[in-house]
């Protein structure tokens, strides 16, 4: 092209890069699944179910003593369901907070009136192990905990290893949101102990929107008949059904666990976690790295980011607008993601989904172009 300033970035199926927490960039391939239809009783179909919930129990070595249960909707509903399911009416619930997926199963917890507290800790922090101790050991009443693995509202990456050993230590029941980690960040049940994971197709295992999943401890799920308020959000039920049928109990996406299947073969066919995880890493550090020279400052310290999402202080410079940067982007076929802390202006970039280092180094270059174009001279947060 004659005019590189204007040049449109396209995926290898002509669509926007999605440099977002999900949905995001998936292949040519896992989309072209999609263009067949499952009867969703038929032999086929059912194969092709037992296959990917086989394979999510491969990913947390989960194969002896946990089972998976697939559900429709997005991942919140499958949130929802694991503390609907798995918290009995008479339990309590300990949240550890530090953005707003945690805050949002407070709110579950407050629909389906189950007793929850929760330890609130800044946006830009990992939760406390040692006050989670301390707490365990005052409140006797808790019964289960909930931590989020990264909170993808700064990109922060929670020491989830600690927080179960301390809620074992405690013969407590640990419940993980693992949504924006699963498939990039080990959440192996053979070497961290917890009675529940959740997360979905959409994220760090680059299948497309439809469903979330739990993989539950199979002794855990045994005794939760009758504690879900929901009947479709109920996963013993859906459990249940799907052992004695081998199918969904009501109408599944098709094309999304068709899809999901392919998404899975390629993420196995990378190296599963330490693949995926590898490449995750590598595309941060390019990230964090490019947008630092051209100014930029990240929210979290190194040691503190999961190399999922990254959060930026928006640049104090007045010629810095972000909805202007962010359709110039658009326009450049770069999507980007607002900020969701509470406490600074700030915008994020994703750097998971099926994009390699060079569109990575690519992007940067087209930040670059656009900050030019938009006269900013200043990517500090605090004017000099
Ligand atoms: C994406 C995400 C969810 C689920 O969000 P949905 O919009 O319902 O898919 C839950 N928890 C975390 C940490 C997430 O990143």
């Amino acid at each position: 092209m004659s005019d590189k300033t204007s040049a449109v970035a396209t995926s290898p199926s002509g669509d926007p890069w999605l440099l977002t927490p999900g949905p995001l960039t998936t292949s040519v391939t896992t989309k072209e699944a999609m263009l067949h239809d499952f009867g969703s009783r038929d032999k086929k179909f059912i194969e092709i179910n037992r296959r990917v919930r086989s394979s999510l129990l491969n990913i947390i070595n989960g194969q002896d003593d946990f089972v998976c249960v697939p559900l429709q909707g997005s991942g919140t509903f499958s949130v929802e369901a694991m503390l609907g399911t798995l918290v009995p009416r008479d339990g309590k619930l300990l949240i550890l907070v530090n953005g707003a997926y945690g805050h949002r199963m407070a709110k579950i917890c407050k629909y389906y009136d189950r007793a929850n507290e929760i330890m609130e800790y800044p946006e830009d922090q990992p939760v406390s192990i040692s006050d989670l101790d301390t707490r365990l050991s005052e409140d006797k009443d808790i019964t289960h905990v909930a931590v989020i693995h990264c909170e993808t509202t700064s990109g922060v990456l929670n020491p989830i290893a600690g927080v179960a050993e301390v809620v074992e230590k405690h013969g407590r029941s640990l419940l993980i949101d693992s949504m924006s980690a699963f498939g990039a960040l080990p959440v192996d049940s053979s070497k961290i102990r917890y009675d529940a994971v959740a997360a979905s197709s959409n994220k760090c295992l680059e299948g497309v929107p439809g469903m979330g999943f739990v993989l539950i401890r199979r002794s855990v799920l045994e005794k939760a008949q009758g504690n879900a308020p929901s009947l479709v959000l109920d996963l013993y039920d859906q459990w249940v059904q799907m052992e004695k049928t081998d199918q969904w109990r009501f109408t599944p996406p098709t094309h999304c666990i068709v899809a999901f299947e392919q998404a899975i073969r390629e993420f196995e066919e990378e190296g599963g976690v330490d693949g995926r995880g590898g490449r995750y890493a590598s595309n941060c550090k390019i990230l964090v790295d490019g947008m630092r020279e051209l100014g930029f400052e990240t929210l979290l310290p190194d040691h503190l980011q999961a190399p999922i999402i990254v959060t930026f202080h928006k640049p104090t410079d007045p010629k810095f607008d972000f909805q202007d940067f962010y359709d110039r982007l658009a326009e450049r076929g770069y999507l980007i993601y607002p900020g969701k802390l509470t406490v600074a202006d700030s915008f994020r970039v994703g750097c998971i989904g099926r994009m390699g280092n060079d569109d990575i180094r690519d992007a940067l270059i087209v930040i670059k172009e656009t900050l030019n174009v938009m006269g900013v001279t200043n990517c500090a947060s605090v004017a000099a």
